[in-house]
């Protein structure tokens, strides 16, 4: 090892040790079993597994489709994370039901590592939106956090976790460039998201969309007669054309939306189906994170442009 690389090693692992300092209980790891991560949702799995590729062993709570804000534990998750070297989660309450036992467990909330400017408010009291990776930018940071995680555990094989995480930020990077420019195919005026609860505000901010949900941050919360009647207000005065699906959500709630638009002589579109808390199957394209933020943007702009 040249001196070079030793001393960068040093800077990682006090810089691990300093930003993602957040699980009560620090294990080095013996080289020669692979590290075992759970992740709970497939967004972080994603990323740990390009990092990590043949030095862990990574396992996702919650599969494709699965709504984070409702998910419980099941005893067999409850075994996973009591046998896992690393728990991995977003935190700002994404995992709602899970978080007496993430928290017990000291696993490492992903989301900690952003800057308290960087973090949307929500219309209550400390609550926040946890729905960062729609921010590309946003999320290479909590992927950064995920290679010092891994180098700190399993020091070891440091360097090859943090060239992995370089050659993924760069196409991080690509992907955001991506977005940027294939959003130019819709007019500032269409750039309105009107989604079935408030999953894109992170997006909105990022690439310049005014959003509108129909249920508040959580799908936890109960929807109210009133929570429609604002939304079709809102539709029919701005003459919006489109609302989106989402894959975890059920459709019956736009649906109830539409047909209450219908009653007062205007025609919404159900636009393609959005990935709002999760990826989609492994062999399809939204498979991946970058996938998935591709199908997105596609979508929208198949819709709106
Ligand atoms: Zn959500």
């Amino acid at each position: 090892m040249n001196k070079l690389f030793v001393f960068s090693l040093c800077l990682f692992i006090i810089g691990a040790a300093s930003l993602c300092a957040l699980a009560t209980h620090i294990t080095v790891h013996n080289a020669s079993q692979k590290l075992v991560v759970v992740a709970t949702t497939s967004m972080i799995a994603d990323a740990v597994a390009i990092i990590g590729a043949e030095h862990i062993h990574i396992e996702a709570l919650m599969g494709p489709g699965v709504d984070p804000h409702l998910y419980r534990a099941k005893e067999s998750d409850v075994h996973r994370i009591s046998q896992a070297d690393v728990v991995l989660y977003n935190g700002l309450h994404l995992e709602g039901r899970m978080a007496s036992i993430l928290e017990t467990i000291g696993g490492i909330a992903l989301a900690n590592v952003l800057e308290k400017d960087e973090i949307l408010a929500s219309d209550f009291d400390d609550v926040f939106d946890p729905h960062v990776w729609h921010s590309v930018p946003l999320w290479r940071n909590m992927v950064a956090c995920i290679r010092d995680v891994l180098v700190q555990r399993d020091p070891i094989h440091a360097k090859y976790y943090i060239d992995n995480a370089a050659a993924y930020d760069a196409q991080l990077e690509a992907l955001h460039y991506y977005i940027l420019e294939a959003i130019k195919k819709i007019s500032e005026k269409q750039r309105i998201l009107v989604t079935a609860h408030d999953a894109f505000g992170y997006f909105g901010k990022t690439y310049g969309f005014h959003v509108v949900g129909l249920q508040g941050m959580s799908t936890d919360a109960q929807i109210s007669v009133q929570d429609v009647r604002q939304l079709v207000d809102y539709i029919v005065n701005n003459k919006i054309s489109a609302m989106f699906l989402e894959s975890s959500i059920p459709e019956r709630n736009v649906q109830a939306v539409r047909d209450a638009v219908a009653a007062r002589g205007w025609h919404i579109a159900i636009g393609p189906e959005l990935y709002s808390d999760a990826l989609g199957d492994v062999s399809s394209p939204a498979g991946t994170y970058i996938g998935m933020m591709k199908c997105n943007v596609d979508s929208l702009v198949q819709a709106l442009s």
